[in-house]
């Protein structure tokens, strides 16, 4: 049951993928977990309020950044609707998963040109970075119990032999919040990849065979309103028997914005790759600079910055964690200009 709950924390689908050592400098945020009431979107609504009009375009995907041009702007932003847009500096955050696809064409095909330098595209390699989707199912009744579930590798109890195999490694089926029609469950790794491609009625089957099993509780599974039948009989009470009314589930893996959800240390890669991640393009040396200018003097510092989970070494995978790697980015240009205070 633990190792389940820890694949939904940490996104590995395999645990013996996760890097143990590293992970030990993951750091906690102090204080309770909360859920904000008008949801996440309420928080990124509040930080945009004291942007001015126009400043955020939404629905523009960049199809590749063109950096170290030497010219008066460095760098170059095509979109995928084919316009483009010239910057001093570009703050890149999109996830590691949209990274990893990023580099891995070295033609015309990939999200950087000229490509990372090695330093960079070593690390977005070597980080883990997985799928965890939520599932939410609105059942017929309230005060549904919080369920924990564990099942046997050998699958030798019959009883459970219909519940389906993504089921199996999903830690809890839990009210959201007591006295909630709407039950929430975790998955990750294959199964989460798995849930993005079923359909809802196979989801309440899975779901609804799953509490029958353990709990031996009645449930409906088809839309039909008619109360169920034992042996051509109604069968007591309806309000009795569960069903599921609705359902809503998130797909990462499968969005090509997000490919997965979240990132983890995985072995073969440290902390010291996710540092890699949050450094700036071009790197400087003392001397001046690397890369293709001519005049060492003319390089453009801090072409291309990194922020995102995946940059932060102690909160990756958070958003806590990427919004201090906001603020790390903003405090590296304040800097440059010397506008820091
Ligand atoms: C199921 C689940 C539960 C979670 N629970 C928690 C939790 O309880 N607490 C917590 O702190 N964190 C949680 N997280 C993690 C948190 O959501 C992430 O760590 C956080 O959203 C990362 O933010 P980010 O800005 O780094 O990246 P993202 O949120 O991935 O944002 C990247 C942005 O880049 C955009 N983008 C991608 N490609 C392009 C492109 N080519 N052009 C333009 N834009 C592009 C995307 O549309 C997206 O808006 C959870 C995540 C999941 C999936």
């Amino acid at each position: 049951m633990f190792s389940n709950t820890q694949r939904t924390y940490t996104s590995a689908d395999d645990l013996s993928t996760l890097d143990y050592a590293a992970e030990s400098e993951y750091q906690m945020f102090p204080g309770e977990e909360i859920t904000i009431a008008k949801g996440y979107v309420s928080v990124i609504h509040h930080l945009a309020s004291v942007l001015p009009q126009g400043v955020i375009q939404l629905n523009r995907t960049v199809a590749k950044i063109e950096w170290e041009s030497c010219e008066e702007c460095p760098v170059k932003l095509h979109f995928s609707d084919g316009s483009v847009v010239f910057a001093d500096h570009v703050i890149v955050t999109v996830s590691l998963g949209v990274l990893k696809a990023g580099i891995e064409s070295d033609d015309d095909g990939g999200l950087f040109s000229p490509p990372l330098p090695e330093f960079k595209s070593d690390a977005i390699k070597r980080l883990g970075y997985g799928v965890v989707n939520k599932l939410f199912v609105e059942v017929s009744e309230r005060n549904f119990p919080s369920l924990q579930l564990v099942f046997d590798r050998e699958d030798s109890d019959s009883r459970f032999v219909k519940i389906p195999w993504w089921m199996r490694r999903t830690a809890t089926i839990a009210p959201i919040h007591s006295n909630s029609k709407f039950l929430l469950s975790w998955f990750a790794g294959k199964e989460a990849i798995e849930l993005e491609k079923l359909t809802d009625e196979e989801i309440i089957d899975g779901v609804l065979t799953t509490i029958s099993c353990l709990t031996g509780k009645q449930v409906k599974k088809d839309t039909d309103t008619k109360p169920p039948l034992v042996n051509g009989y109604v069968n007591g009470n309806d309000d009795e028997v569960l069903r599921i009314t609705k359902v809503l589930k998130s797909k990462w893996g499968g969005d090509p914005l997000f490919r997965g959800s979240y990132s983890y240390v995985a072995v073969g890669s440290s902390g010291d790759d996710l540092d890699a991640l949050a450094e700036p393009l071009p790197k400087i040396n003392k001397k001046g600079g690397e890369g293709n200018c001519h005049d060492q003097t003319k390089v453009h510092e801090l072409q291309v910055m990194f922020a995102g989970e995946a940059t932060h070494r102690t909160h990756y995978s958070t958003t806590h964690g990427a919004y201090y790697s906001g603020l790390r980015e903003a405090n590296r240009l304040l800097k440059h200009y010397k506008c820091d205070f």
